[in-house]
């Protein structure tokens, strides 16, 4: 048993009608290979196994990878690191086959995470993982809600979100104060044709102006408002009222429009 560490968001799963549940969702079969994010103890490990797939755990815990190796021995491949630095188009690479991943994930980097995930989107066909409700809402939230924001649409940019089921914070050790779900996301092989660091700067720049409208968010990342008069689009909306289908419209209307200003207001 390893004594949770909350510094790593170790809340461990011990309801096993959900771990299954969990892994059923990924309808494995024999020749997949699955990543599973922060084994810890193994609640999920060990149905993967059952599965026939083959199974890469990635733990950042060296008592847990150590327990790990103890009681899974060579069934799996179990990687001690940090997941964030794993790059899973080398390990797509060695398995030849694209990757499933699944994890109850350390809730301090979910953002991180999700990134890292859509980074890696092209080793990857699908994404099955445990979030904090919260952040599950906002991941399939349809425009026009209170839940709809930045994470949303970067999310159904790169992927097709499907909320799952909900967990209660009971089925968890230590009992976490938030509740959680689970999440899947299927990764299309290809991602709509678009400057993405353009679509990027756009939806970060105009739901940090959420109140505004498209108008004066775009004036506020550097677009020229004499430029924006001519942009075939009703810039007096707001953005929590646009799809993901409007923002892509929007962006390719102010592709010609763009400038170095605009493109650096947001490192990333
Ligand atoms: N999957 C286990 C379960 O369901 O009981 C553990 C889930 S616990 C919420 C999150 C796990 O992620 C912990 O085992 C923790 O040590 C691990 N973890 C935390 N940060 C990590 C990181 N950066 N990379 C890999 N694993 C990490």
């Amino acid at each position: 048993m390893v004594a949770p560490k909350k510094s790593l968001g170790q809340n461990f799963l011990r309801d096993e009608n959900i771990a299954r549940k969990i892994v059923e969702h990924l309808g494995l079969q024999r020749d997949d290979i699955v990543v599973e994010i922060g084994p810890g103890q193994g609640a999920l490990t060990k149905h993967l196994i059952a599965t026939g797939a083959e199974a890469i755990a990635v733990e950042i815990d060296e008592r847990a990878v150590a327990m790990l190796k103890e009681t899974f021995g060579s069934t799996i491949a179990i990687i001690s690191s940090d997941v964030l630095v794993v790059d899973l188009g080398e390990l797509r690479e060695k398995y030849g086959r694209p990757l499933h991943v699944v994890g109850n994930i350390p809730y301090y980097i979910t953002s991180d995470i999700l990134f890292w995930l859509f980074e890696h989107r092209r080793n990857v066909t699908d994404a099955t993982i445990m979030v904090q409700l919260e952040v599950a809402r906002r991941l399939t939230a349809s425009p026009g809600t209170k839940d709809y924001g930045i994470l949303s649409v970067f999310c159904q940019f790169y992927a097709k979100p499907k909320f799952l089921f909900r967990v209660s914070s009971n089925c968890f050790y230590p009992k976490p104060s938030v509740e959680s779900a689970v999440v899947r996301l299927d990764f299309p092989r290809e991602i709509p044709p678009i400057d993405d660091r353009l679509f990027r700067t756009v939806v970060r720049g105009t739901f940090g102006k959420r109140r505004k409208t498209l108008f004066n968010g775009l004036r506020f990342l550097g677009f020229e408002e004499q430029d924006l008069k001519k942009v075939e689009y009703d810039l007096a909306k707001r953005p929590e009222e646009l799809s993901l289908h409007d923002f892509l419209a929007l962006v390719r209307r102010l592709e010609p429009y763009t400038n170095e200003k605009v493109l650096s207001t947001f490192s990333t």
